[in-house]
């Protein structure tokens, strides 16, 4: 039965030669029972100890980890009803499929009469059937995969952990057990915790997502909100394709109106947030995605340097006029070469301000907000 998976105070430091360094750094956080949860961030950011320490492979330096209301902290590996998926594909070699998926259930001496039609129900839902009685060797990477998911489905784990299951798969495979693995999901009734680094995974396949920092965490919410509302630059860097463009501003004044000074913009700004900070460098993100041939109520010069064909969409990377690098997605950019010069428009309700530190000062709809009346 699907466990909430609770982590309270988690820290995991790591020492070598004598000097100590922290993977995990005070991580407390709820994943909701039943739930598909992705664990996301760049290398070494600590998305694999993390799981390891839920699955009971790493004891945390200090912090408690619960499944449910139990908590399963010094719990060895195999009292957690928990099943693991590793990036590098174990299966064993000299056995058949079959008998692969229903090793960990033989082990713990399930009668082979019970082993059988787990086996046969894991096999349909990863469509792997017409493998059973082949031999790894003689299966793709992609179907060997499947297999090793199999062998987690049929244990039935309350929780189930994937470490990087596709990373390996070329881009068509990936794209297919990415479904498979939904479909596992649907079909267990478990709560998945999956590690990637890759953000447009994170972001397709799950209901919450935790995006670490260097050990810490950064943000940990639904994949549309961590797309609208990041909390720093280096959310918005990490999700989406391509990354946030970062442009430099000050808060300036004008007659009591307040308003954020770029290189050829100057968008204006609430009181309520901008007042206490004026002449303070702030950065302005927009996503390339949001600046627009069409124009909008603000405009910028982009130089284009390097244009991309994604499909019947464009890429423009280049740099507005004082050098700051900025990329445009649009459709209507077929003819654009290097050295023009685009006029590209934003609209307000579009951007997200950030403090010197990267930390969010405000969302486009704070920017979009109506002044308070004054009577
Ligand atoms: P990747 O995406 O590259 O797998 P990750 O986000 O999963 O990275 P971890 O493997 O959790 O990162 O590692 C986090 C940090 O802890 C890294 O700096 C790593 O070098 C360090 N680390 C991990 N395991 C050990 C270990 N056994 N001994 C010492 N340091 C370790």
């Amino acid at each position: 039965m699907a466990r909430a998976i609770h982590l309270d105070s988690i820290r995991k430091e790591y020492r070598t030669a004598g000097s100590v360094h922290v993977a995990v750094d005070d991580l407390s956080l709820t994943i909701p029972e039943g739930s598909f949860t992705t664990l996301v961030g760049p290398s070494g950011c600590g998305k694999t100890t993390t799981l390891r320490m839920v699955a009971g492979l790493e004891t945390p330096t200090s912090g408690e980890i619960a499944f449910g209301d139990e908590d399963v902290t010094d719990q060895a590996p195999q009292q957690r009803n928990c099943a693991m998926v590793f990036q590098s594909i174990a299966l064993y070699p000299h056995m058949t499929v079959r008998q692969n998926i229903g090793y960990g259930l033989k082990v713990q001496g399930v009668p082979k009469a019970e082993r059988d039609p787990k086996i046969d129900e894991a096999a349909e839902t990863l469509q792997i059937t017409e493998q059973l009685e082949k031999m790894p060797s003689e299966l793709s990477g992609g179907q060997q995969q499947r297999v090793a998911l199999g062998s987690a489905f049929v244990q039935d784990p309350d929780v189930l952990l994937l470490d990087e299951p596709m990373s390996d798969l070329d881009a068509k495979l990936k794209a297919e057990l990415r479904v498979e693995v939904q479909r596992l999901h649907q079909e267990l009734d478990a709560t998945v915790l999956y590690v990637t680094h890759d953000q447009t995974e994170a972001m397709t396949m799950s209901d919450q997502v935790i995006l670490l920092n260097e050990g810490r965490l950064e943000q940990f919410a639904p994949p549309g909100e961590l797309f609208d509302y990041p909390v720093s630059d280096y959310v918005a860097r990490f999700i989406g394709t391509p990354s946030t463009n970062l442009l430099p501003a000050v808060v300036g004044e004008r007659d009591g109106a307040y308003a954020l000074e770029g290189d050829g913009f100057a968008v204006s700004a609430p009181a309520d947030i901008f007042a206490d900070r004026v002449g303070e460098s702030i950065t302005v993100g927009v996503r390339p995605q949001y600046l627009s041939s069409e124009g909008g109520e603000y405009e910028l010069t982009v130089v284009a340097e390097v244009v991309e064909q994604l499909g019947t969409e464009f890429v423009v990377h280049g740099h507005t006029p004082d050098g700051t690098a900025v990329d445009v997605v649009s459709t209507e950019f077929g003819g654009v070469e290097h050295g023009d010069e685009l006029r590209v428009g934003f609209d307000p309700a579009d951007l997200f301000v950030f403090d010197a530190e990267g930390q969010t000062l405000c969302h486009g709809d704070d920017l979009t907000k109506s002044p308070p009346q004054s009577h």
